[in-house]
């Protein structure tokens, strides 16, 4: 019941942001094109998240709702050959266990879109017809309205909204092929049309800053069933810090210690220092060697073969950064 889903929401929804990243991926799990997130006070106010994927039919409103009513996972294979973002069943009914969420969708072929309202009570309004083009908007007003020990938690409007502007970078960044915009209190910060692979470093520049790619080195590498890419700042960047670093696995943001162990090591082992690298790399394998979703929230990975992962980024950066020394 409802206490449940607070405290699973507990582990899921820390704050706005944590919010947006489970909506985005439903949203990118839809097959949308285009994401478009509207935030009001940093997303303590308003967060809404409107897609044009396959919308939720009508009789299904109501389950996407209830707690692991839609889980993906029916066994231990299942969970290998995973490659949707989401896989428990659980972000919406936590989120509506402490917001005001409003859920309204269309499928293709319908008449009419419908309607249905959680209020952080496990009691759901009746579905309504409602006027939607295909697809999906998932609003979430007053989060931790009825959790004022989590809502103490959070932080300045401005911190919250950076936050909040990270995730949708992030997935712009993973996703090229999707069209994202962002407005904060009425404001359009972010208007990324979609762009096709060849185009993907425009995406790579709005997440990290055209400065960054100017003096960025690509690496591109492939070798039994695992390809790496993505570029690797150059070691007199400035803006070096280690919020610079995106780790993308499958197309999943995600931080790893085999994989930060990877990158330092090469970065010492070539250049003799490794203080705050600055790089966005995305590596490719084959599903089944990895779980994703050791923890949802906390981006873990658990990957079946960690050496050779960690042998093959290493040797991957080493050639790369070879290069780029003086
Ligand atoms: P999960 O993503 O883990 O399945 P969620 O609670 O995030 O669980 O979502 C529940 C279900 O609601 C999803 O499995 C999906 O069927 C449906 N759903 C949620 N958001 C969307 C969306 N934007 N477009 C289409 N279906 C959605
Ligand atoms: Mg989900």
């Amino acid at each position: 019941p409802q206490l449940i889903s607070q405290i699973a929401a507990g582990e899921v929804i820390e704050r706005p942001a944590s919010v947006i990243k489970e909506l985005i991926e439903n949203s990118i799990d839809a097959g949308a094109q285009r994401v478009q997130v509207d935030l009001e006070q940093g997303g303590m106010r308003l967060i809404r998240v409107a897609d044009d994927g396959s919308g939720i039919a009508r009789d299904e409103l109501p389950l996407a709702l209830s707690r692991h009513a839609t889980s993906k996972v029916a066994g231990l294979r299942d969970l290998e050959a995973l490659q949707t973002l989401g896989f428990r069943g659980e972000a919406l009914p936590s989120i509506a266990s402490v917001a005001r969420l409003v859920l309204t969708s269309a499928v293709a072929g319908e008449r009419s879109g419908w309607r249905l309202a959680g209020d952080g009570s496990d009691e759901f309004a009746e579905v309504a017809p409602a006027a939607h083009p295909r697809g999906t908007t998932v609003e979430v007003r007053d989060l931790f309205f009825n959790v004022p020990a989590r809502r103490k938690f959070l932080r300045t409007e401005r911190t919250e909204y950076l936050h909040c502007e990270d995730v949708v970078r992030t997935h712009a960044a993973v996703r090229p092929d999707i069209a994202f915009e962002l407005r904060h209190n009425g404001r359009t910060v972010l208007d990324l049309p979609a762009v096709g692979a060849a185009a993907a470093a425009g995406r790579v520049a709005a997440l990290l800053g055209e400065e960054f790619l100017r003096h960025a080195f690509e690496v591109e590498e492939e070798s039994s069933g695992l390809r790496l890419c993505g570029w690797l700042g150059a070691p007199t960047h400035s803006r070096s810090q280690a919020d610079q670093q995106h780790f993308f696995v499958n197309g999943r943001p995600v931080r790893d210690r085999v994989l930060s162990a990877a990158v330092r090591r090469s970065y010492r082992d070539v250049l003799y220092q490794a203080r705050h690298p600055v790089f966005v790399l995305f590596l490719d394998l084959d599903p089944a060697t990895v779980d994703v979703n050791a923890h949802p929230a906390k981006h873990e990975v658990r990957f079946r073969d960690g050496r050779l992962v960690h042998d093959f980024v290493f040797r991957a950066l080493h050639r790369a950064l070879a290069d780029l020394r003086p």
